[in-house]
């Protein structure tokens, strides 16, 4: 046995002891609201696909023909050698979308969030992030080396007195936050951090990794629905749009900046210039009339499920697609999603460090694709475990 295999197996026996082991499970069919895992077929409660569009037949179509028209891979870094015409085509498109001067991709959320932070803030500045922040936000703070305050959840009060006292010993001050919470689903004070923002003459920035193609006008996400210009805008290709990638929006000077700093721009190979086409005609119909349908769907969808659980007794507010159903200890999370399997519905168990000790949870995502009928069962199971 090797020393890895050692510290490996004593690692894996503790995480096992407390109920936190993870394991991967096999696919056996695309994504969306049917799926095949292992030899079960389930109706699918874990995905991010919101609006139903990662097994989309015209996007795998888009894939397929960038593919044969641009090969498989990018081959080296944009900077380098791999900057491609669709790469360009997206990020007008994005910049179109989001009604910024501009978009810079990334080849993922994680890659964006550890990415980009790091440029805007640095030893002497001070980061102020809310503690429910998704971990890839978190990196991003501990990459930057700048001092970080972490403030209550969804509290712009307690980042206002964050800012009051640490602000005499910084240079730059950075806030920075999910629009929409990705295991609670609930939604970031933007209209209150903003103003804080502008007061103190700090940079506000938002991931809208779970309201980009789901929330505000033609799917803009939260900060277009509140009305707010933060400095710059994170959204991901992977959730709501059903590929993968992700990319900032903001002004040309700030994506030229990134693309001169952020190491996971300048030292990963680009993404594949065939997703990147595909991308493209993914955000055409997410911003779309089909777009605003999906989200009709989805949001009726959300509203059922929300009732439901009020039904149930449960504390419950339909503020995004995603609801989460706290239940306690790893264990008992556990056992409800197993409930839920049996009855033939995936809804994971989220668990520490994903979420806090004793906040482990089932975590339900609801989508444009699931049926009136789908939502209904999952709610009658669910009320079998609580
Ligand atoms: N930000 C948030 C809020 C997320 O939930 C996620 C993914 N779960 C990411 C960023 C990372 O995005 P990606 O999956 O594209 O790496």
């Amino acid at each position: 046995m090797t020393v890895a295999d050692q510290l490996a197996r004593a690692e894996l026996l503790s995480l096992d002891s407390r109920g936190l082991l993870r394991s991967l499970e096999p696919l056996r069919s695309p994504p969306g609201a049917e799926i095949s895992l292992g030899e079960e077929r389930l109706t699918n409660f874990s995905a991010n696909d919101y609006l139903g569009l990662a097994a989309d037949p015209r996007i795998a179509a888009a894939l397929a023909e960038g593919a044969l028209r641009w090969g498989a891979g990018a081959g080296a870094s944009r900077l380098v050698c791999g900057d491609f015409l669709p790469h360009r085509a997206l990020e007008q498109e994005l910049a179109q979308f989001e009604q910024t001067e501009a978009a810079l991709l990334f080849n993922s959320g994680y890659a964006a969030n550890t990415g980009v932070l790091p440029v805007l803030a640095g030893p002497g500045d001070l980061i102020l992030s809310d503690e429910l922040n998704h971990a890839s936000l978190i990196d991003g703070c501990r990459l930057s080396r700048a001092r970080v305050e972490v403030y209550r959840h969804a509290d712009a009060g307690d980042c206002a007195e964050a800012v009051t006292r640490a602000r005499a010993h910084a240079r730059r001050i950075l806030v920075v936050t999910d629009s929409v919470f990705s295991m609670d689903g609930d939604r970031a004070p933007l209209k209150d951090l903003a103003s804080l923002c502008a007061q103190h003459g700090a940079m506000l920035y938002v991931d809208e990794a779970h309201a980009t193609g789901v929330l505000g006008p033609r799917g803009r996400g939260l900060c277009a629905e509140a009305g707010i210009e933060p400095d710059l805008r994170m959204a991901t290709l992977s959730k709501a749009a059903g590929v993968a990638g992700a990319y900032i929006a903001a002004s040309r000077s700030v994506c030229d900046w990134l693309l001169n700093r952020a190491r996971p721009f300048i030292y990963s190979t680009a993404l594949p210039p065939a997703l990147a086409h595909a991308a493209l005609t993914a955000v055409r119909l997410l911003a779309g009339s089909e777009g605003d349908e999906r989200r009709a769907r989805l949001h009726r969808n959300a509203g059922r499920f929300c009732d439901g659980l009020r039904k149930l007794g449960l504390e419950a507010a339909a503020q995004s697609a995603i609801f989460p159903v706290v239940l306690g200890s790893p264990e008992r999370a556990l056992a409800a999603a197993t409930h839920l399997r049996k009855r033939g519905m995936l809804v994971k168990a989220i668990r520490p460090p994903t979420v806090p000790e004793g906040k482990s949870r089932l975590r339900f995502a609801l989508s444009a694709a699931h049926s009136d009928a789908q939502v209904n069962q999952v709610l009658s199971a669910l009320g079998e475990v609580i």
